[in-house]
């Protein structure tokens, strides 16, 4: 804290982790040894750079670039870009934090990364979008690569921004290279990478549910956001049978009493994708009610899917979830619960999945999409879903072996960070003080 004082949510980050491992590391002091946890919070390298660029006024501006190679220890650096006002190094090393232990769980070979800008894409012509990416991989390029650093989406960097900058890429490295994921279909991209954190953060909840006999058939199912992660989350729901009653945006919250039917996600989906436009569009197409400034969790669930951002869960919001009944949290967003919330789900003993778990699923169809483009083959949509569906399954399995407590309470943070980490503090032990 003393080192890096402005960064709270790295801070947030640490200490959830730090918290899991402790017991753990009292019982397996190797992983005291050689320093490993104080080079574990430590980014291998930070990036910092500038983002000129020209606006459709003629104007300059000026943005920020980061990319932060957290860990490298078993694998490439792996880990989304993210263009939001809110970016900052904190927030972005809070990210590279977690996602090292993410990717860990995949049980695939990726190293942690992530990276971003503080521009803003939102009211930005696809021209504008496109002059800032090609000037963000102007710099970015000399730093990443197939075999050091494969950045993916993350807020604000979905399929237009990947292929611009996979574009910018291409020109300046001379190669066609498998430096980027979320790419398009038809340079490189895997078929259900769009659907994947979505698709598996309902998988993740299904085999939480299960451990108390419980399905999505007939469940009412919050999901905070309108964006990639909500989207998918949304449609693998309402396959499941259960009744989403909530997309949301930073502006507010759409309640839909009835259920969000294929329907009406088709149209938001064009909303938001195509059109680029504001979730409350929404509740003002189909006469629902639009909650302003208001987050979902005030509205009774069995099940919340908080796909937005970080913090969208404070303490107070997860008392009124657990007394409206909500029975399980799985977390589609990065750290979207705060530590005095996640305090509450423990408390309560609800079935609580953490993002690092939770959300894997993109960043394990990430890895899908890198093995495919490595073999120069593209597997069908039935067997990147099942790939998909296994990983899920087995982070959930991992979980079970490091987070089963005396009572078979299953603590999933516990199980989560320990799970991640042996993995990881296994390869640095063994590669020396590096
Ligand atoms: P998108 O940009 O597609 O959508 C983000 C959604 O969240 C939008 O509806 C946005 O609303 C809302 N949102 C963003 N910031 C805020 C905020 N400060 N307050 C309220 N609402 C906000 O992003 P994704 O769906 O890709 O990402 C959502 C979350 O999932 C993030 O935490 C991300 O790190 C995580 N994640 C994403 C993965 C992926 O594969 N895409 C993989 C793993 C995790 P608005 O338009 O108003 O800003």
């Amino acid at each position: 804290r003393q080192r890096d004082p402005s960064q709270p949510e790295f801070h947030q980050a640490v200490e959830e982790v730090l918290m899991s491992l402790w017991p753990f590391v009292e019982k397996n002091p190797r992983y005291a040894s050689a320093g490993l946890l104080e080079r574990i919070v430590e980014p291998e390298r930070v990036i910092m750079f500038r983002v000129p660029w020209v606006d459709d006024k003629g104007a300059v501006q000026v943005n920020r670039g980061y990319r932060v190679q957290m860990n490298s220890a078993i694998g490439p650096y792996k880990g989304g870009l993210r263009f939001h006002a809110s970016v900052n190094l904190g927030i972005l090393k809070f990210l590279a934090f977690e996602q090292v232990f993410k990717n860990s769980l995949t049980t695939l070979p990726m190293g942690g990364g992530k990276g971003g800008s503080d521009f803003d894409p939102h009211g930005r012509s696809d021209g504008e979008v496109m002059r800032f990416c090609q000037s963000f991989m102007t710099e970015l390029h000399r730093h990443i690569g197939a075999s050091l650093d494969v950045p993916a989406g993350d807020i604000g960097v979905g399929g237009r921004e990947i292929g611009f900058l996979f574009g910018q890429y291409k020109r300046l490295a001379n190669e066609f290279a498998s430096v980027l994921t979320g790419k398009g279909l038809a340079y490189g991209g895997s078929l259900i990478r769009p659907e994947a954190t979505g698709y598996g953060c309902v998988y993740f909840a299904q085999e939480m549910l299960k451990k108390r006999k419980l399905s999505f058939e007939g469940r009412r199912v919050a999901i905070s956001g309108s964006g990639n992660v909500s989207q998918y989350s949304a449609e693998k729901a309402i396959e499941l049978g259960a009744k989403v009653i909530s997309l949301s945006d930073s502006a507010g919250t759409v309640h839909i009493p009835d259920g969000l039917t294929s329907e009406q996600l088709a149209w938001v989906m064009d909303l938001k994708n195509n059109r680029r436009g504001r979730i409350a569009e929404f509740a003002q197409e189909y006469k629902l009610e639009f909650l302003a400034g208001k987050t979902p969790w005030a509205l009774p669930c069995d099940i919340a899917l908080p796909s937005a951002t970080q913090n969208e869960i404070h303490a107070a919001d997860a008392e009124t979830l657990v007394k409206n009944g909500c029975v399980c949290v799985a977390e589609g967003a990065n750290m979207p619960s705060d530590l005095g919330a996640v305090e509450v789900f423990l408390k309560a003993k609800i079935l609580y999945g953490p993002g690092k778990a939770a959300n894997a699923g993109g960043v394990a169809t990430s890895g899908l999409e890198m093995s495919q483009n490595a073999m120069r083959l593209s597997w069908t949509r039935g067997e990147v879903d099942n790939r998909l569906h296994a990983i899920m399954k087995s982070i959930h399995h991992s979980c079970l072996e490091y987070g089963t407590q005396k009572d078979g309470f299953v603590n999933y943070v516990d199980g989560a960070n320990i799970a991640g980490f042996v993995k990881v503090a296994d390869a640095m032990l063994e590669q020396g003080i590096v």
